[in-house]
């Protein structure tokens, strides 16, 4: 195959996750390795290369419809179920790095009479949040920061916000919140720019910049948010940034009583004000973050010593002379979430057992939990030297559901009664999130807390998470499985469950809108079959 300046083969025939939860079989050597770095395009401005690049993502669609090729684009391949890859090709876009400060003729008359353009990025899909807060906080001037991460920070900017990756931004939200704009190729002979029609920031000069079609429209830029790779490949997207904040944090274990449930239920932080940095209250320091670890082995109602570990973070002005976070060489860091915890579990594990022994995982999970959160209990950074970068080793299982804070107690109570019978090999952690209006998005109640089992990827965990789920259900609690993390248990009866049939019928036309059948058929894949994601809705009213 003659492949043009740019695109090469990706010479695979299958792909295995991370964090090894999945082997997925591939078409021998028919991925796509898409690169930038072109001698050819030497001399070529950035937004030439970016032009180039569009280009190249529609051979590649054409080529995929010639050879009946099943595709879809793949971020870093953090995800730990199938949603990024397809049976037959994938699209390696980690090189796709071209990061824009757009000029004032790019935004929609009157937006920058109560904006800064400094305050959006447009950046390729391929760009980690390791490399965009390298890029913002380091290098850009002034100085910026991204509103929010997840735990971890090796994402790619497109992978993270498509599975609707979260930290615990109580105020802000995930990732989805800070996208503005979406460049998504969607076939052979279009590429639309897509926007809210209520919240309008580029000109037509931006989108005949990169050609293409603008389309102004809330429904389907509220699908697209959270779409899993399924509505084309995105390119580019914008981004909403801000001035470089620091993170100020303080953890400590403390009861679970009806004062930390005023704060789970209703955000009041005034019973757990001792355990802050600040008061709850302060405008200048708000609270930004905030998140709960129990570990279900060692936990009881209104007990210190058996409580909950509470992180709460404020946000606060940057300044110069802060203590550096130390990271140690090894083991659990300020960085890491309860995931990066079992990792350090694993390692002890392994190191003192060996891998056969993991009927032992629970007792180690209760000695190990407080030597992992034996650190310091204060520290202060930025975004980025907060949330880092994960070192993976092992076959770890990372599953999450989003609730509506309110419900957190009794989700609780579910988990601890399942523990009974079925012993969680892991812990469980509660990220506070903003709500999303992504139509399929995790975090779709106005205050959202995201339940997350994490631990050895072993069978007592999938059963853990199946029972668990089972008795939400029969309690009528509602959730929402996260996209990214291990997610075999959605089918089409659950996805009703989680959404409703009216709103996901509302995403498959809204997919179906602006991808010709055939094109569609090419993003479906086995995941998409599974849950009833993949039947064509014709869209019968104009696309744009
Ligand atoms: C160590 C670790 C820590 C994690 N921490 C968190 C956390 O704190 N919070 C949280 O919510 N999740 C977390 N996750 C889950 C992770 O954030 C998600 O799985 C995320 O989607 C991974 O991003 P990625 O770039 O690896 O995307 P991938 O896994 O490669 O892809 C994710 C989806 O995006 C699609 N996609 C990627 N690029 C494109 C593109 N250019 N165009 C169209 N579609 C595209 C893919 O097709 C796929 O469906 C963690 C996972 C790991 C392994």
């Amino acid at each position: 195959m003659d492949y043009p300046v740019g695109v090469k083969a990706w010479k695979i025939d299958h792909f295995r996750n991370a964090h090894d939860n999945y082997l997925q079989s591939l078409s021998k050597n028919a991925s796509f390795d898409l690169h930038i770095a072109n001698p050819e395009w030497n001399g070529l401005s950035q937004l030439e290369r970016y032009n180039r690049c569009t280009r190249n993502l529609q051979w590649v669609l054409r080529t995929a419809l010639d050879n009946d090729l099943n595709l879809r684009a793949m971020g870093s391949g953090w995800s730990l179920s199938k949603v990024s890859v397809s049976d037959e090709a994938i699209i390696n876009t980690k090189r796709y790095r071209h990061k824009f400060l757009l000029s004032e003729e790019n935004f929609a008359s009157g937006h920058l009479a109560n904006h800064r353009a400094e305050d959006y990025r447009f950046l390729q899909c391929g760009n980690t949040i390791i490399d965009i807060n390298e890029h913002l906080e380091n290098e850009s001037i002034p100085p910026k920061a991204l509103p929010a991460s997840g735990g971890s920070n090796g994402q790619t900017i497109v992978g993270g916000f498509s599975t609707n990756t979260h930290g615990a931004a109580i105020g802000f939200g995930g990732l989805p919140e800070m996208i503005k704009g979406i460049h998504v190729v969607c076939g052979p002979d279009r590429h639309y720019y897509i926007e809210r029609e209520s919240e309008v920031v580029t000109s037509r000069t931006f989108h005949d910049k990169i050609g293409a079609v603008g389309i102004r429209d809330d429904a389907l830029f509220n699908a697209i948010l959270v779409s899993f790779g399924s509505f084309g490949i995105i390119h580019g997207v914008l981004v909403s940034v801000e001035d470089k904040y620091l993170l100020q944090q303080k953890l400590a274990r403390i009861p679970y009583n009806q004062q930390l449930e005023d704060v789970i239920v209703h955000g009041d932080f005034s019973g757990i004000a001792a355990h802050l940095s600040y008061p709850p209250n302060d405008a200048a320091h708000p609270i930004y973050h905030f998140e709960l670890a129990i570990n279900p082995h060692d936990f009881a109602y209104g007990d210190a010593g058996k409580g909950a570990y509470v992180r709460v973070m404020h946000k606060i002005p940057y300044r110069n002379d802060y203590p550096r976070i130390d990271y140690p060489s090894q083991g659990y860091t300020y960085g890491d979430d309860v995931l990066g915890l079992m990792q350090t579990v694993l390692d002890k594990i392994e190191g003192t057992f060996g891998w056969l022994n993991k009927q032992l995982i629970p007792k180690m999970v209760n000695t190990l939990f407080d030597t992992a959160f034996e650190r310091p209990d204060a520290a202060i950074g930025t975004i980025g030297e907060t949330f880092r970068n994960t070192v993976f080793r092992g076959k770890l299982f990372s599953a999450a559901i989003g609730l509506d804070r309110r419900d957190v107690p009794a989700a609780i109570e579910c988990c601890l009664k399942v523990n009974e019978t079925t012993k969680l090999a892991g812990a469980m952690a509660f990220r506070f999130v903003k709500g999303t209006r992504a139509t399929l998005g995790i975090t779709r109640w106005d205050d959202s807390c995201v339940l997350e089992l994490d631990g050895v990827d072993s069978r007592v965990n999938h059963q853990f998470f199946h029972r668990l789920l089972d008795r939400l259900e029969t309690l009528n609690i509602k959730y929402a499985i996260h996209w990214g993390k291990i997610n075999k248990l959605i089918d089409a009866r659950r996805l009703e469950y989680m959404y409703g049939s009216e709103v996901i019928e509302e995403w498959k036309a809204q997919r179906s809108r602006i991808m010709d059948p055939e094109v569609q058929r090419l993003f479906n894949n086995e995941f998409m079959e599974g849950c009833n994601l993949h039947e064509y809705v014709p869209y019968l009213a104009p696309v744009a």
